[in-house]
C-alpha cells in the first residue's frame, strides 16, 4: 500500500508514524514487518524523536556537512541545483525496515518515522509500504 503526500522540499521532515500504522493495521499481520521505503533520489526516511528542536538539529546539522549553496558537480551536470539534496538523501537513506508485533508497530516511545524532504523545491511524494510476516513457512 502506498502513501501519497506534498512535501515543500528543503529538509521539511513530516511525521509518517500514523499513516504507517495505519497501513499495518489494515494488513492484519501479527508478527512481522513493514518495509517503508521513498522513491526518489532527494527523500529519505528514518526514525527520530519528532519535535521542534530535534527538527530544527537535524536541519541545522545537515546543512553544516552538506550545505544547499556549494558548486557541486551534478549541478554542471544536470543544470539543477539539488546536488546537497542528493548527498543528504543518500547518506540517510530511503528505507526502513520495522517490526511488527501484536499487529502494531514495535517503536520506541519517542521513535517517530519520518520522511525527509531535501529537494529544493516543493514535490508529491510516494512512499511504498509492504507488511509481511516473519514466518517463512
Ligand atoms: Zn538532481
Amino acid at each position: 500500500m502506498n502513501i501519497t503526500l506534498k512535501t515543500k522540499g528543503h529538509t521539511d521532515i513530516i511525521d509518517l508514524t500514523a499513516k504507517v500504522g495505519e497501513v499495518v493495521k489494515k494488513s492484519k499481520i501479527n508478527n512481522g514487518f513493514a518495509l517503508v521505503f521513498v522513491t526518489g533520489s532527494t527523500a529519505a526516511i528514518t526514525t527520530l524523536e519528532y519535535e521542534v528542536g530535534v527538527i530544527s538539529d537535524m536541519k541545522e546539522t545537515l546543512d553544516k556537512l552538506i550545505p544547499e549553496e556549494f558548486n557541486y558537480h551534478h549541478h554542471q551536470k544536470w543544470g539543477d541545483r539539488n546536488g546537497a539534496a542528493h548527498l543528504k538523501a543518500a547518506i540517510i537513506g530511503p528505507d526502513l525496515l520495522l517490526p511488527i508485533g501484536d499487529s502494531a508497530l514495535e517503536l520506541g516511545r519517542w521513535q517517530q518515522i519520518v520522511l525527509i524532504d531535501f529537494d529544493e523545491r516543493p514535490r508529491e511524494r510516494e512512499i511504498i509500504v509492504k507488511c509481511f510476516n516473519a514466518s517463512l513457512t
